[in-house]
């Protein structure tokens, strides 16, 4: 074995449980943590962090997953964002699967992770390093996540605006894992939306994400993607608290959205200079990042809470299609014609085609 390997193998560590990587962590605190390796990994290779160890922590089974519990669930940190899309996930926290989904292509999609995301950008205090994107943080601020970290020494849970520092940057400790995120079952209707620098993939501009809770009938919203860290919007949740038509988890009144998504514009309030964090918004005009606001948290509200009588008329409309396919089918059979298409492997008549 060659003096290089020997050095990969003393600086890089795959730890098989959160015991074993609390403990490398507790001994070399200035460990980086490598999980999905989409931010960190391309900082290491351009030079930009020179870490004495890299602590990779996505074979690790407990952190990988999705828990339901009576009332919460519970997301390992190391899920990855392929994992949210396509789980049950999607079922119950349709936002979180929604914004999954828009983040990067599915190359990064498939080993980027909920925590990594969450924690991507500069530590609190630490140098300058490429602005953070975090488009999973805004539906976990508007769902009242709570965040649970673990060291050697125990362990906390906070809410998830808490992983931050003023100036945006991650304020967890040396030596300190991020492990899960607790997120309470509402079970009401969700929308995420997200305005990027360019069409496709691409980092956001503005992301929006809003929840209600039926029980309390209630609505939290956030909003985030102009700073480090998403702020939440209860004001404008409030209001539309007020215009929802709960017993049919609809909206009755259709000004109720463009009122809303204006709200939501006019709390917009972005630092104009680049911040401690490396967040800059000097290119963007503030006219176009409000008309961005307003956009996605009209869709948003769309996607969640459809105009009163809409989900009946798409009944109705699926209904009226399946009737002209059914009279379709009937008239072919009255004049004679027959009634497979002429594609391979349509039915019957075609079968011996298969595969020619
Ligand atoms: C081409 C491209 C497109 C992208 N597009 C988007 C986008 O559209 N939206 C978006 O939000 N982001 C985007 N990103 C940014 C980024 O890759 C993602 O935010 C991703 O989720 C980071 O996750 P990861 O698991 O790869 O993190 P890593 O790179 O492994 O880690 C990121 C940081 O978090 C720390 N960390 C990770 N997990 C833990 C843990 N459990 N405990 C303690 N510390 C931890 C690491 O030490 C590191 O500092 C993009 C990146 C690329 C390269």
């Amino acid at each position: 074995m060659g003096s290089g390997t020997v050095v990969a193998e003393r600086a890089v560590t795959f730890p098989g449980s959160v015991r074993e990587a609390l403990d490398v962590l507790a001994a070399c605190p200035d460990a980086t943590v490598v999980a999905g390796g989409t931010e960190v990994m391309a900082l290491v290779n351009a030079g930009a962090v020179v870490p004495s160890r890299l602590v990779v922590i996505d074979r690790i089974e407990e952190l990988r997953g999705v828990w339901f519990a009576d009332q919460e669930i519970v997301l390992g940190s190391a899920t990855t964002c392929m994992d949210l899309m396509h789980s049950d996930v999607r079922g119950v926290l349709p936002a979180l699967a929604q914004a999954a989904r828009a983040i990067g292509a599915p190359g990064i999609r498939s080993r980027a992770t909920l925590g990594g995301n969450l924690l991507s950008g500069k530590r609190s205090g630490g140098p300058t390093a490429p602005a953070p994107t975090r488009d999973l943080l805004t539906v976990l601020v508007a769902l009242n996540a709570v965040a649970v970290c673990r060291s050697a020494d125990g362990w906390r849970q906070i809410p998830v605006l808490e992983l931050y520092a003023r100036d945006g940057g991650v304020d967890l400790p040396p030596g300190e894992l991020l492990t899960a995120l607790r997120v309470p079952m509402s079970g009401g209707p969700q929308g995420f939306m997200k305005v990027g620098t360019r069409a496709g993939a691409a980092r956001p501009l503005v992301t929006f994400a809003l929840a209600a809770d039926l029980p309390t009938r209630t609505v939290t919203c956030a909003i985030g993607g102009f700073s480090p860290a998403a702020v939440r919007v209860d004001h404008a949740g409030q209001w539309l608290a007020e215009h929802v038509d709960w017993e049919n988890c609809a909206i009755p009144d259709p000004t109720t959205y463009p009122r809303f998504a204006r709200l939501i514009a006019e709390g917009l309030v972005v630092p104009s200079s680049a911040g401690p964090a490396g967040w800059t918004t000097a290119t963007v005009p503030q006219e176009y990042r409000e008309l961005a606001a307003e956009v996605c948290a009209r869709r948003a509200l769309v996607r969640a809470l459809p105009p009163a009588g809409w989900l009946e008329q798409v009944a109705e409309y699926q209904q009226r299609a399946e009737f002209l396919r059914h009279r379709a089918k009937v008239e072919r059979a009255e004049r004679g014609l027959r009634a497979e298409p002429p594609v391979p492997g349509q039915g019957a008549g075609f079968e011996g085609m298969r595969g020619e």
